[in-house]
């Protein structure tokens, strides 16, 4: 059993704020504080260039991609962290073009635009006549055609949290013969996931969101091992070389996921991570994953009681990952106005209120609370201020 007034008692939180945004930017662990600052002083500040292997910074890379393996379903040895999550959906989708002639890359319209963006950007660079075919998310499995190379979905809608159903599509592409890229960025600490179960062939994702790593903590990249031996790395740098220290003019790949290392690691960010990923090890996901429905069936319900908002995300639990959104005509006033009031959640264009609900760190007082007081704030017009309309560079 999880116990989550445990794991809520690692977290720093501030006093008399209640954090629904977990799902964007988790907070910070206890223990960050002290091991960021212990691998400034005690292997940065005494080791200097020896910390590279007197204190493991070379190997972090693979040794957290292990630990974030454990999260996600993947085997030791397949998950390697690194840059930000736009670069790896970047390797994932050069790697999987190069091992297929097919020229249609089928993605959902409520994807990720960074996602969307990337894909474009390579295939501008590669110029040989790549589509990008945006469905709605409704009609991916239609639209799953023997002229897909590569299916590119993101398996939780960052907007309504509906989810894809990963192991039915990826089944349902390797039908057609295409391969498959998840990202996992609302999902990895969301929920439980079986990336070797489902036959995924790659998988990326952030650290910062439901992982707590911190604001700037690298993406991870998962490589079926179908895939890992033979993936090409299209960002060919030095730390993906097989022997990095021979510094031969010539590029070989490394072993396996680890070709997917770019360049020199972020060594304080990954002392942050690791320190999140300490309060991950005793979490059982199937107990995190009933807990976040209790929760968010809590709010849904709450909100619906007192307010006529119209529900964003899928009403059915099973369909829905660990957000909870509400449309909202003046969403961003709404939301100016709550955290205002102390409660942080977050508005995402053109009317979406949302909402983690990350058990890790809230229980059902911290709902109802601030379901409480979004129902106050929309039946008084607090919201309904010149302040609270004036849009902020980061929303
Ligand atoms: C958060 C998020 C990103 C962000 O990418 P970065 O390169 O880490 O800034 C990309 N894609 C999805 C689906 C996301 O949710």
């Amino acid at each position: 059993m999880t116990d989550f007034s445990a794991t809520r008692a690692r977290f720093a939180l501030p006093a008399d704020l209640i954090y629904l945004d977990g799902n964007s930017l988790g907070p910070v662990p206890r223990a960050a504080t002290e091991r960021v600052s212990g691998a400034i002083s005690d292997e940065w500040g005494r080791m200097l260039i020896g910390g590279w292997v007197q204190a493991g910074w070379m190997d972090q890379p693979m040794r957290l991609g292990d630990r974030i393996g454990r999260l996600i379903g993947a085997e030791p040895g397949q998950v390697v962290l690194g840059d930000t999550l736009s670069i790896k959906l970047y390797q994932a989708l050069a790697a999987a073009l190069a091992q297929t002639s097919r020229r249609v890359v089928l993605t959902d319209t409520g994807n990720f635009p960074s996602d969307l963006y990337m894909a474009e950007g390579l295939m501008r660079t590669l110029d040989a006549g790549h589509e990008l075919r945006r469905v709605a998310p409704e009609e991916v499995e239609v639209a799953l055609t023997d002229e897909v190379g590569v299916l590119m979905l993101t398996e939780c809608d960052y907007r309504t949290g509906r989810l894809h159903d990963m192991a039915a599509l990826t089944a349902r592409a390797h039908e057609v013969g295409a391969l498959t890229i998840w990202d996992l960025a609302h999902s990895a600490g969301a929920l439980p996931i079986n990336l070797a179960g489902a036959r995924a062939d790659y998988a990326v994702g952030c650290t910062y969101k439901y992982l707590n790593g911190g604001p700037g903590a690298p993406a991870f990249i998962y490589v079926s091992p179908r895939h890992s031996d033979r993936a090409l790395p299209a960002l060919s740098g030095w730390l993906g070389h097989d022997a990095p220290f021979d510094f031969s003019p010539d590029y070989v790949a490394g072993q396996g996921v680890s070709r997917m290392r770019v360049g020199t690691p972020p060594v304080l960010q990954m002392a942050a991570l690791d320190a999140a990923l300490d309060i991950w090890e005793g979490v059982d996901m199937q107990a995190l994953r009933r807990r976040s429905i209790e929760l968010s069936e809590l709010f849904i319900q709450t909100v619906e009681a007192g307010t006529d908002l119209e529900l964003a995300s899928p009403r059915d639990a099973s369909r829905r990952g660990s957000h909870v959104s509400f449309r909202h005509d003046s969403g961003y006033a709404v939301m100016q106005a709550l955290i205002a009031r102390g409660v942080v959640g977050d508005f995402r264009a053109p009317d979406i209120l949302r909402f983690g609900i990350t058990p890790l760190f809230l229980d059902e007082g911290d709902i109802r609370k601030a379901a409480d007081t979004l129902i106050d704030i929309l039946a008084t017009g607090a919201w309904d201020r010149p302040e609270f309309h004036r849009r902020k560079a980061v929303t």
